[in-house]
């Protein structure tokens, strides 16, 4: 099969070359999204993937996929807010995702944040580069093993995290509206308060809707226990980030790890020129040493990359086969 692979980025390469070498499929790259601009180059094309954050466009976009005998687009990406699905309908083609490309990448870079946070490693190297090698009280800390850890959205990336920290020896509580009983052997299931209340480290895994946007605020971090370590990889709305803010200067907090950030569209994966092109609640954080920001980069690895190639192609290819595709949106 012959396969345009729009949004397409050189670490992708390697998944591409091992796909086309197993399948004997032809994949064309190209960097940019699809769009009205370059909608054309898939005349003669059996399949579409992408990966982009813009959509692909209005109607005619639609309409001449269609004509170009397209009856379906594989989205290299969770997010599906690229499509419009009126059109989508009308011009029936459909959609597939990737759910869950690599829920352990992000669960893995979770606990290695927390870690960091609670054996104070950044503020040791630190004060290593000021030539300070002397360790004083305030960076005597715990063990993790001895920890409560609090996961908020039992989905996914909530579980693979749950199944690390209780690897490690932790009592792992959790909540979630839909409970699910294959976590029983490394979770326990409690309600949200008590995940608030109980937890000395506590990690955000739900998506970002209007009944969970600034789900954290002012008085669950007042309701959180002293020295709280607070993870959240999940989506910056979720967070009332000038609460969390004030929680981390009032000392409540012990530390925060934070992949995501509502301002985050204005710099992350960009390359700026100046410090004043940052936006004033990164500017804040950065200032504070137990404050790790790092810029939606939870989810990349190898593994990630791959699956999003792999479960892409064969989504495409069991649709071409006239199989069901297994990621299917269906709107
Ligand atoms: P998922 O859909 O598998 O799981 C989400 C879970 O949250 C579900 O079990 C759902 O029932 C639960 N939930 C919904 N509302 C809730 C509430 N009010 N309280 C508690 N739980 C609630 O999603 P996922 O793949 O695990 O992704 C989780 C989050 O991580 C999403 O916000 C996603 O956008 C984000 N994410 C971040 C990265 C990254 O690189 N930082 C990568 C992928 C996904």
């Amino acid at each position: 099969m012959k396969i345009i692979m729009f949004g397409f980025s050189s670490d992708e390469t390697p998944f591409c070359k091992k796909w086309e070498e197993k399948n004997q499929d032809k994949i064309k790259c190209v960097t940019e999204p699809l769009t009205a601009d370059n909608v054309d180059m898939v005349a003669g094309f059996d399949g579409v993937s992408t990966k982009q954050v813009v959509s692909i466009g209005d109607e005619s976009v639609y309409h001449k996929l269609n004509q170009f005998g397209i009856k379906f687009i594989s989205l290299r990406s969770v997010g599906y807010n690229v499509i419009n699905f009126n059109f989508a309908n009308k011009y029936e083609i459909k959609i597939a995702n990737v759910p869950a490309y690599s829920p352990r990448a992000i669960a893995e870079n979770g606990l290695t944040v927390a870690l960091n946070l609670l054996r104070h490693i950044s503020i040791i190297q630190e004060r290593e580069r000021q030539l300070d090698f002397t360790i004083p009280q305030e960076l005597m800390t715990d063990e993790i093993y001895n920890k409560t850890v609090g996961i908020i959205g039992l989905g996914h990336i909530g579980t693979a995290s749950a199944q690390l920290y209780r690897a490690l020896g932790c009592k792992v509580i959790g909540y979630d509206p839909i409970y699910n009983a294959s976590n029983e052997p490394f979770v326990e299931y409690t309600t949200f308060k008590n995940v608030i209340n109980k937890s000395d480290i506590i990690t955000l895994h739900t998506p970002l809707n209007s009944s969970t946007h600034n789900m954290i605020g002012k008085s669950e971090f007042d309701g959180m226990k002293k020295n709280v370590i607070f993870i959240n990889q999940a989506r910056g709305g979720l967070v009332d980030t000038q609460a969390m803010i004030a929680a981390l200067k009032s000392g409540k907090i012990g530390g925060v790890g934070l992949d995501v950030l509502t301002s985050e569209a204005q710099f992350f994966w960009k390359k700026l020129t100046s410090a004043q092109e940052l936006p004033e609640d990164y500017q804040e954080l950065a200032k504070m040493p137990n404050a790790i920001i790092t810029p939606h980069s939870a989810y990349y690895t190898k593994t990630a990359v791959r699956n999003m190639v792999e479960q892409s192609m064969t989504d495409i290819k069991r649709f071409l086969a006239g199989k069901k595709p297994l990621y299917l949106v269906d709107l």
